[in-house]
């Protein structure tokens, strides 16, 4: 029989969320029992197939490459799951919403730099106004949160989905947990 697709995806999160996700550990054997890993950062995948049954997307939207990657994950997504506080709130990345997009490539490339100070045009993906969670722009059917979410809880919402059921999330994990 068919085993069910899975994909993680990285927007703009610090990668914690998919540390976590590797802390389920010896768990992985049981996970990739259950399903195939289609794509992933941690695989060598670059295109997202046409079909996937299950994605864990960690991150908040930033950028109009994360913009067109998530509507496009949406699009060929049964299970869209946003896995952490990133994704389910924009958290960290967000903090610069107060300041806009400019005063940030002007922080980061001209106020701190010694040699050569220029804000690139090009390579970077350009950044959007603000930075949103996932929900915003396309629907999300599961929220994890959590900075990160433990690997425990990433563990039993899998297995849980994968087993037919709804997981009652807000008995594992809370924000910032
Ligand atoms: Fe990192 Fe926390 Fe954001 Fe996850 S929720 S990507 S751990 S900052």
């Amino acid at each position: 029989m068919t085993k069910p697709s899975f994909a993680t995806v990285w927007l703009d999160g610090c990668s914690g969320c998919h540390m976590s996700f590797l802390d389920i550990d010896e768990r992985l054997i049981a996970l990739v029992q259950l399903v195939d890993i289609v794509y992933s950062p941690l695989v060598d995948t670059k295109v997202f197939p046409d079909h996937v049954d299950i994605a864990l997307v960690e991150g908040a939207v930033s950028s109009e490459e994360d913009l067109e990657k998530i509507k496009h994950i949406r699009a060929h997504t049964t299970t869209l799951i946003s896995l952490g506080d990133c994704a389910v709130t924009s958290n960290v990345p967000s903090m610069r919403n107060a300041w806009g997009p400019d005063a940030v490539l002007r922080r980061a490339y001209i106020e701190n730099v010694g040699y050569r100070p220029l804000i690139p045009d090009q390579v970077i993906p350009r950044l959007l106004p603000k930075v949103i969670p996932i929900h915003h722009v396309v629907a999300v059917d599961v929220f994890i949160p959590g900075c990160p979410p433990s690997a425990d809880t990433i563990f039993t919402v899998l297995t849980e989905l994968l087993q037919g059921r709804t997981p009652d999330v807000s008995a594992l994990t809370r924000f910032g947990a």
